[in-house]
């Protein structure tokens, strides 16, 4: 059985989607009620593979929302809290969705093996890092060419270079072979010590990279004040957000930018689930983050153990084989023309 730890990407969201769950109590409450809240378990669901093979999951909100995330104690009691559910409920793969799993590693939760009786058993929960930086490399390889970037020779920006998934990102690139990489993060000696592994890519500050690079992967968590200086873009720019919350398109919004959203994968039916529908997925009943579709895949091949964890840990190897599964499976990475929405329905009078 496998499992999603989400959350709501906003307190007003979250009231909303606790009005159309029938919780009024949560709906009418204020954040000093929520910060008390335990976690939920809100759906069950059974998922089918593209090989004909069937496994159940379960979709647990954390009852975080991102206005709790300067409250330490209780972003981290509400990300074990939801630990401890999943593990209660007997769930054999869980995947850490959106700010969980950055503040399972920021707060180094590690040290919290108990949650009040409960001896959390780390083997049972991942990440997803793994298989999101594969799928942002698939999105790269895929789409680059479509709007005429030649990967050989582009520059490819890797924003938060120096993170899980943008190390990750880093190194698959360089195997398969892009023009140059340039890294972008706060702190210089994390990108040193990249640099030196990589044995190259260049270390440049934000602006200076958007200036000269084709390709932008965002993989930071950025505030909502950057400001992307849209005239020195090259043009064409594919730039693949990957950081949480995505909010990149309204930021990068001009003539030959083209935004697509990162690490989300489409399955290849349709599931019956509703824990998308808060996402702002195109298609949320086959679209969906690929950290949970790693704790899925995990699960169709019976590989229940914590697949993605720590940081800076990924291996090519580790991609290779996620990668492979999810082909097998039934995902692919989304592509820039599977964000247009469908055309609206005719208005009839
Ligand atoms: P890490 O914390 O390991 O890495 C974050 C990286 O971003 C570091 O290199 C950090 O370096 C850099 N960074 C942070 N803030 C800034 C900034 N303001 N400007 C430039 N660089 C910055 O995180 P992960 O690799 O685990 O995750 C990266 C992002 O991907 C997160 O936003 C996460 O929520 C998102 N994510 C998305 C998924 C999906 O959509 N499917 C799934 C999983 C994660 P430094 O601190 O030195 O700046």
């Amino acid at each position: 059985m496998f499992g999603l730890i989400g959350h709501s990407t906003s307190f007003a969201e979250a009231r909303a989607n606790a009005r159309n769950l029938g919780y009024d109590d949560y709906a009418e409450g204020d954040l000093d009620m929520w910060c008390a809240a335990p976690p939920q378990l809100l759906e069950r669901v059974s998922v089918t593979s593209a090989t004909g093979k069937t496994i159940e999951g379960a979709y647990i909100d954390s009852v975080f929302v991102p206005e709790m995330l300067r409250r330490f104690k209780t972003a981290k009691r509400k990300v074990l809290k939801a630990m401890e559910l999943a593990q209660k409920s007997g769930i054999d793969i869980t995947a850490l969705g959106g700010f969980t799993s950055i503040i399972f590693e920021d707060m180094n939760l590690l040290r919290e093996e108990r949650v009040s009786a409960v001896a959390l058993d780390w083997e049972r929960f991942t990440t997803g890092n793994t298989h999101t930086a594969w799928v942002i490399c698939q999105q790269v390889v895929t789409n680059a060419p479509r709007l005429g970037i030649d990967l050989a020779s582009a520059k490819v920006a890797v924003v938060g270079a120096s993170g899980d998934i943008g190390s990750a990102v880093c190194r698959w690139l360089q195997r398969q072979g892009v023009g140059e990489l340039l890294l972008v993060a706060r702190r210089p000696q994390p990108l040193i010590d990249l640099q030196a592994s990589l044995g190259e890519g260049r270390i440049l500050a934000i602006d200076e990279a958007l200036a000269e690079a084709q390709i932008v992967v965002w993989v930071a968590s950025l505030p909502q004040s950057l400001e992307i200086d849209l005239a020195s873009l090259p043009r064409p720019c594919l730039m693949i957000d990957g950081g949480y919350p995505k909010n990149l398109d309204t930021k990068a919004a001009a003539e030959g930018v083209h935004v697509l959203k990162g690490g989300i994968v489409e399955f290849w039916q349709d599931i019956g689930w509703q824990m998308m529908e808060v996402a702002e997925m195109a298609k949320p009943q086959r679209q969906m983050f690929a950290c949970f579709a790693e704790a899925m895949l995990l699960d169709f091949e019976q590989r229940h153990t914590n697949f993605s964890w720590g940081r800076n840990n990924i291996t090519l190897e580790a991609m290779d084989w996620i990668g492979a599964a999810s082909l097998r499976h039934g995902f692919r990475a989304l592509a820039l023309e599977d964000q247009q929405s469908p055309a609206p329905a005719l208005a009839t009078v």
